[in-house]
Order: C-alpha cells, then structure tokens, then sequence
C-alpha cells in the first residue's frame, strides 16, 4: 500500500503551477516598474536640464530664446508659442534696451490682457492637456493642423502671467491622463525666471539711464559709442557726435529757482527726444549737457541737425511753474570714420573730447550757436557753423 502521506497534495502542485505563474507576473511587472522608473528618470532628468536652461539664462532676450527656440527643440512639438501678459508694454520696452527687437520673437505673444487671445484662460486654473479645439485654441497658434494641445499657466503670487503652450499632429500627444506634474512646474519655473529676467532688465537700465530727464545717462554713452565705432569700422561709415550745453544754466537757477531748471532740463531732453532718428542715442551727459550719437551720419548732416536742434531750443521758450524761460544751447560737433584695425577706446575719447573741444568754442563765440570740429578725430580745427549769436 502506498503510503498516502508520501503522494503530494494534488491541491499543492496546483499552487505551486500557481506559484510560478504569480512569480513570473510579478517578475515582469517589476520589469515594467524598472522600466516605469528608468524612463520617469529619463523624463526627470530632460526636464531638469529644462529648467536648468531657463535657470541660467542671464538675460531676458537669452530667456525668450530658451523658452521659445529651447523649449520647441527639446520638446519636439510641432507649435509652441508662449504668451506673456505686459499691460504697461515695460517688457517689450526692456527687450528693446537689452538690445533685441520684439519682432525676434514671434512665438512669444504679449498681451495687454490674458483674456484676449482666447476664452479659455478665464477658467485655466491649472495645466490643461487635451484635443485641439479651434474655437479655443487658435488664437494661441498659428498652425491650424494641431490635434492636441498643451496649455500651462505661468502663475507667479496667484495671478495669471502668462502661458506656455504646446501644439501636436498628432492626437495621442497631450492627453487629459497625461501626468501634467512636470510641465506645470516647469512653467511655473519659467513664470519665475521671467520675473527674475524683467527685475534684471530693469535694474540694469536703471544703472545706464538718468532719472530726471529718463535720457540714457554717460556709462550708457560709452557703452554704445564703443558698439557704434564697431559698427562704422565694418561699414566703413562716418560717425557723429554732438555735444550740447545749456547756455547760461546758472543764472536759470538763480534766477527761477532749482525745481526750474529741473524742468528745463525735463523739456529740453523731451524736445532732443522728439527729433531724433531711431538710430540716434540720446544721453544726458552731465548736470546741463547732453550728448548725441548721430550713427552713420557725417559732419556736414550732423551740423544741420545740431543747427535745427539749437533753432529748436531757442524759437520757443520753455513753460515752467515759474514762468516761461527763455533758454539757449551752445553746440559742438565732431565726426570720426574709425579704420579697421583702429583701437576704438582711443577714437571714442578723441571724438568725445572733439565734440566737446568744439562746444566751448560755440560758448567762447558768444553762445547758442554751433561749431563743427572739422578735423576729424584727430583734427583740431573748428569753425563756426550757424548764425552768429545774437
Ligand atoms: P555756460 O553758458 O558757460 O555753460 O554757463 P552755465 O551757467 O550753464 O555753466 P555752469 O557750468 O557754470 O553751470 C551749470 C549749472 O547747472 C550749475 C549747476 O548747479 C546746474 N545743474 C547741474 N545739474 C543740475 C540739475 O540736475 N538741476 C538743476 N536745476 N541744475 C543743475
Ligand atoms: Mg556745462
Ligand atoms: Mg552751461
């Protein structure tokens, strides 16, 4: 007989069937949880160096470009654009003096106010991933073959700034299951840094502008002169430059009081502003001078603007709390064609000290009048230009 006991249980060669069977599920679920893993890592890694990009971008032209052009690459989407709320338009004005055009932008979309390129962002509380709904989401895009959209808010203390906004062909790309954790935060690093990148901007062109008058101050001049000579060495382009001094400024003061003269100062530099070419630079220079950087422009074109400019200041006086003041400026002006291969800190200096050279001549001729440095750079001559003083 044989022993019962020594036969297996039928019931647990089953379970251990069952057994390998469970193993080998749990086994490949592993599988797939490593896998889960390495590509969540893959994915935690590329969106790390994301927002290290946007991290260290160092300026607000260098940001755009990270989140525009860096973004589209490493998301490889088939539309991105970013929209960015700039109710004073300080930001486009701050991107213009950080030495970049708007128009380099096109993905990015400034808006007066977040409602007005689409309906959707009245209800956008978070990240929104779905399919294409033209009648939402074409004022977003330019493309109009998308299937599937992305939209991010970038939030910065509860309020809407702006949107980061991904568009596919493809329909299975941004799905409402997709985990949005990611890309959220990303846009909201992206909110910051753009806040950052602005704040910078700003502090930055407070250093290079004078608060009185709002011109470019003297450190902003001897930055652009050293870009402007570049320029003119490649083009092989004269470059101008007008010294302007108020005439007689003192007696202003004294005799109409400091706030005054503050005032002339403010209308003078709102009169230069208004007659400059977009090329020009404008810079308060010192207490009552100015100083203008007149690019591809020769003496006999630079003396014809210094000479309307002074007619400008002298056929009108200026309306101040005070009274109206009749005011009168002295000007100078010199040219310099700079050769390639020239050290461009010398000739800036030497042009400056031209003009300036030449601007007490002006004074030393009986004020409001203009002299040009004839000379060039390195001349010393000038002679008077423009009606005698009076
Ligand atoms: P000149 O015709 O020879 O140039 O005579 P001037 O009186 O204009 O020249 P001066 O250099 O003697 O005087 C310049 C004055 O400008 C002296 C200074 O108090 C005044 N000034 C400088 N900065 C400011 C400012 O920001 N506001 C006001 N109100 N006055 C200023
Ligand atoms: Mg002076
Ligand atoms: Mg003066």
């Amino acid at each position: 007989m044989i022993d019962r006991d020594f036969l297996p249980p039928p019931t647990r060669r089953i379970r251990l069937a069952d057994l390998e069977g469970e193993n080998r599920a749990l086994r490949e679920q592993l599988a797939a949880f490593k896998r889960d893993a390495q590509h969540n890592q893959e994915i935690l890694q590329s969106f790390h160096e994301r927002e290290l990009a946007l991290l260290s971008a160092d300026s607000l032209p260098t940001l755009l470009n990270t989140l525009t052009d860096g973004l589209r690459r490493s998301f490889r989407v088939d539309e991105l654009s970013v929209v960015i709320v700039d109710a004073e338009y300080d930001i486009r004005q701050l991107l213009v003096h950080a030495g970049s055009r708007v128009e380099s932008y096109p993905e990015v979309r400034f808006v007066e106010d977040i409602g007005e390129l689409s309906p959707i962002y009245n209800r956008l509380t978070g990240p929104l991933l779905g399919p294409w709904v033209p009648y939402e989401h074409s004022g977003l895009f330019t493309r109009t073959d998308l299937r599937s959209v992305a939209l991010l808010p970038m939030e910065r203390r509860g309020m809407l700034t702006g949107s980061l906004n991904f568009g596919s062909r493809d329909p299975e790309r941004f799905t409402r299951s997709h985990a949005s954790d990611f890309l959220s935060r990303m846009a909201n690093v992206g909110a910051v840094c753009l806040e950052n990148a602005v704040n910078r901007e700003r502090l930055v062109l407070s250093g290079l502008t004078d608060a009185l008058t709002e011109l470019y101050n003297r450190r902003y001049l001897t930055r652009r002169l050293e870009e402007e000579l570049a320029r003119a060495q490649r083009h092989a382009q004269p470059l101008s430059c007008l010294f302007i001094d108020v005439d007689h400024f003192k007696r202003i003061n004294d005799t109409f009081g400091h706030a005054a003269g503050d005032e002339v100062l403010r209308e003078l530099a709102a009169r230069l502003r208004g007659h400059l070419r977009p090329s020009d630079v404008a810079v308060r220079f010192g207490g009552e001078e100015f100083a203008l950087l007149l690019p591809q422009t020769a003496l006999r074109e630079a003396g014809r603007i210094a000479e309307r400019i002074r007619g400008m200041v002298s056929s009108e006086p200026v309306r101040t709390r005070a009274g109206l003041i009749p005011v009168t400026v002295s000007i100078g002006v010199a040219q310099a064609r700079p050769e390639l291969g020239q050290r461009r800190d010398a000739i800036g200096n030497a042009l400056l000290a031209a003009a300036d050279a030449a601007m007490y001549q002006a004074k030393e001729q009986g004020r409001d009048c203009v002299v040009l440095d004839r000379g060039g750079v390195d001349g010393r001559s000038a002679e008077a230009f423009g009606p005698a003083p009076g």
